[in-house]
This record gives structure tokens, sequence and C-alpha cells, in this order.
């Protein structure tokens, strides 16, 4: 980053990414210009750059923003390559980087990157907390914790930055080598974004081009893309499992059967080259509930594995973990019944899947921003899995469409109130009043938000709320 000095550096979107890459700049003599097409009254962040001496341009790409004159192009990940600046810098052969790779030249420390289509946040949040117990001074960075820039200027060469990495990010490097590279499953989303199924996979697959044979790459065995890739990676491989009895790898013993639910007592067991095992917990012990949750357990571990750490230390924090805010956490007991909060759940997909990680009876608040579903997927879920089914928002009469064609007679269709909040609160009371002792309430809304509120969090935030003051 030194060979910065006296150049120009283009940082394009203002978010707290890009401040923390404009200030990197900045502070090793670059001539940074920041730019953004949002108004500058919706860039708060615009008046510490200027403080700085930075130019920042809002409101607008200019037409000249990139040209022979600029040494770098850093962009946001969400900024499309078919914006103007991007095509310039195209135009001009200027490099183009996203942060993840300028975090990458900064830092001192080895860098843990967990990419994936589901699971992202939960597994990377779980191997900081991990990696904590074991004392190894992770700084857990990228789309949560804080922006990998800022985290890879603070580290020294005992931290691990523990990132959660975006396909969108990756797409946006070229030198980046994580020392410990994780994919957790790839499925059919952002195609948009993507143009294709063949440029996510390789924004993906961008995570492992630098390693070498002295790092780890964390593959899902189950996931027949993750699985594929074992060819192309030079990385020594330790893969994880919960179907397949691994040679070499952290799986369960014995494996789970697909679709198949029987209570057998399992173990997650680490198989090493040398033909030795060591057996680490019962699948039923760690913190959190779900299959797809014992996967991310399991590249939790190898990850930890891969850094050095004994499995016996982490065993405390494996129990202990208590997931994500608003990703199926459990937000305590009211009557006897227990209310999970997972907001999170914008698509029927996840919802499907929390539904299917809880073993009580259930009463479903589901609905919320419509986007031309029919939500016909969730028909089997409602049919076999719900005891009563509580709707509101503006899919609500869609679902409940699907809810008496499954035959569920226990439905609330909650009609907006004066206001989100109430609506949300009317729908909570109903769905007490539907629960009996032993029940489980949960919100997962197979929905975005924005229909009725800010945010994901903000409505998990009120469904907490109200359930703590029934
Ligand atoms: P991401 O950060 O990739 O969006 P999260 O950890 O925030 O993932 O989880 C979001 C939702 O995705 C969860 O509520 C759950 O329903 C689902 N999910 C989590 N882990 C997995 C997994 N390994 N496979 C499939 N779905 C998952």
């Amino acid at each position: 980053p030194a060979t910065y000095r006296d150049r120009r550096v283009v940082v394009l979107g203002l978010a707290r990414s890009g401040v923390s890459v404009a200030k990197v700049f900045h502070a090793l003599g670059a001539e940074v210009i920041v730019n953004d097409k949002k108004e500058r009254e919706l860039c708060p962040e615009a008046d510490e750059l200027t403080a700085l001496g930075i130019s920042v341009l809002c409101g607008y790409h200019p037409d000249d923003l990139v040209t022979s004159e600029t040494a770098l192009l850093v962009k946001n990940p969400g900024i499309p390559y078919t914006a103007g600046p991007v095509q310039q810098a195209e135009a001009h052969g200027v490099e183009i980087v996203t942060e993840v790779e300028v975090a990458y030249w900064l830092s001192a420390a080895p860098i843990i990157g967990i990419t994936g289509s589901n699971g992202k946040t939960t597994t990377t949040t779980w191997i900081g907390q991990l990696l904590g117990e074991a004392g190894l001074k992770p700084i857990v960075a990228g789309n949560i914790g804080i922006p990998l820039c800022e985290a890879a200027t603070e580290a020294k060469e005992d931290n691990w930055i523990v990132a959660e990495l975006s396909s969108f990010q990756l797409k946006g490097t070229s030198s980046f080598r994580p020392r410990i590279a994780l994919l957790l499953n790839i499925a059919e989303t952002h195609l948009d974004y993507h143009g294709g199924m063949e440029d996510y996979v390789a924004s993906k697959v961008k995570l492992f081009a630098n390693q070498t044979a002295d790092d780890i790459a964390v593959l899902n065995w189950d996931d027949a893309t993750c699985r594929a890739l074992v060819d192309q990676v030079t990385a020594k491989v330790l893969p994880f499992s919960l179907y397949t009895r691994l040679d070499n790898g952290v799986c369960i013993e014995p494996p789970f059967e697909a679709g198949s639910d029987a209570e057998v007592a399992r173990v997650i067991v680490w198989r090493k080259e040398d033909g030795s095992e060591k057996v680490i917990l019962p699948v039923a012990e760690l913190g959190i509930p779900g299959r797809h949750n014992a996967g991310n357990a399991l590249a939790a571990i190898a990850a930890c594995i891969a850094a050095g750490v004994e499995p016996d230390v982490i065993v405390p924090a494996l129990k202990q973990f208590n997931g994500v805010e608003h990703r199926l956490e459990y937000a305590g007991e009211v009557k006897g019944v227990k209310y999970y909060n997972d907001s999170k759940a914008t698509n029927p997909t996840a919802t499907i899947m929390s539904v299917g990680s809880i073993s009580a009876p259930i009463i479903l608040l589901a609905g919320g921003l419509d986007r031309g579903s029919d939500y016909m997927e969730l028909l089997p879920v409602f049919r076999d899995r719900l005891k009563g089914l509580v709707v509101l928002g503006e899919s609500r009469g869609k679902l409940a469409k699907v809810a008496e064609l499954a035959g569920l007679t226990n439905l609330r269709l909650v009609e907006p109130e004066e206001d989100a909040e109430s609506t949300l609160r009317k729908a909570v009371q109903e769905a007490a009043s539907l629960a009996e002792p032993g029940d489980v309430v949960l919100l997962s809304p197979a929905c975005a938000s924005w229909d009725m509120f800010k945010s994901f969090e903000q409505r998990g935030r009120i469904f907490k709320e109200s359930a703590h003051t029934l």
C-alpha cells in the first residue's frame, strides 16, 4: 500500500467500509477522492472525511472521476460493475478492488475468511467466540464487527482476523490470501448481480485462488459444488460433513441420514490423517439447535483446528454459544411457552430450516413484504409442522391461503393497527393465546420487513419486547 503515496486513489461508495479505506490511503499520503451517488445529506460520514482534507463528491458520479491519472479504484461491494466510474476504470486499465483486498495488503495478522450462501454470520461469530476462548485474540470483521480495513490497521501478528466475506467482496480481490478459508455451501442466490451461477461460484472460489500448501481450505463435503473444488484448491483441505464418515476431517458419528429425524445420540468427531480420532462433544449439547447449525459448528470447529487450537479447549464455548441476534434467537419463556426470534428469515427457505430445527409444537408468526411469490413451498411445513399460524404484513392474505390449503385451522390474520409496532404486538398476543405450556412461539416471517419496519433488526427487537411484556 505504501506505493500509493502521492498517487490518486478513488473510493467509490461512502459506507462505513469506504470511510475506513479512505482514511487508510489518506494516512499513507495518497490523494484520495471519495464519491457516492447519494446526496450529501444522506452521507453523514462525509464531514469527517472532509475535515481530514479528503475530497468528497456526493450526489452524482462525475464523468471524469477515474482517469489515466488514477492509480486505484476501491469499490463498495454493492456497486455493480456497470456503474459509470467502474466502466471508466476498466477503460483506463485502472486496478479495481474491494476493501477486502486492501485489508489483506495491510494486515500483519493471518486472516480466516468465511463465505457461503447461508450461515456466514453465525459461523463467523461462533469462530470469533471459540478463538477468544482459546486465547487466540480474534478480531471479527467484515459484514459484521468492524470494517475489515479498520481491523487490518489494528491487527498485530498475534491476532487473527475473522472475516465474513460475501461473493460481492470476493469478486474484487486479486492477491487476497486467507490463511484459513471456509466455504460453507453454495445455493442459487444473488444470481441477478452476478449474471449467473458460474460467475457466483467463480467469485466464491477466489477465496482459495492465492492460497498455498501452507494454508488450509475448509470445505463442506455435503455440498456437491464445494466438494468438486477439491481438485482446484492448492491449500490443504480439511473437510466437514454431517452425512459422511470422513477419514480426515470433522464429522458426525453416527452420521445423519438425509431426511430422517430419528433421535439417535450423535457426537462430533475429528478424524485425523494418522487414523486417530478425537470425540469433541455430543451434537445435542451444542448451544444452538438445528441440523444446519450443527453444520455451522463443524465448520467452526474445523477452522479452530486449522488455527492450531486443541478441540477440548473450545467445548465450553460450543455449548454456551447463544446464536446471533435475530437468527433463531431464544428470547425467553412466558407462562411455559418459549419464544424464538428468527426475524432474519426473510425468505421461505430460511423459515423451513428454522421450523425444522424445533421439535416442540410451533405457533408461527409470519408475513411481511410481498415480493410476488405464492409461498406454496411453505405448504408442507404448514400442514405437518405447525400447531398454529399468525399472519401479518403485506403478504398475510397469501400466507393465509396457503394455510387454508394445508388444512391449518388455528389461523389468525392480523389486520394493520395504527402503526407497525402495535400490529406486531397484537400478533404476538394472538400467538400467545394459541399457545399452551411446552409450545414454541416462533417469529420467522419468510418475508423481508420493509413493508412495515426499517429493518429485520427492528422487527426482531419489537417482537422480543412484546413477548417480554405479555
Ligand atoms: P448469512 O450471514 O449467510 O446470511 P446467517 O448466519 O445470518 O447467514 O443465517 C441466516 C439464516 O440462514 C438463518 O436464520 C438460518 O435460517 C439459515 N442458515 C444458517 N446456517 C445455515 C446453513 N449452514 N445452511 C442453510 N441455512 C442456514
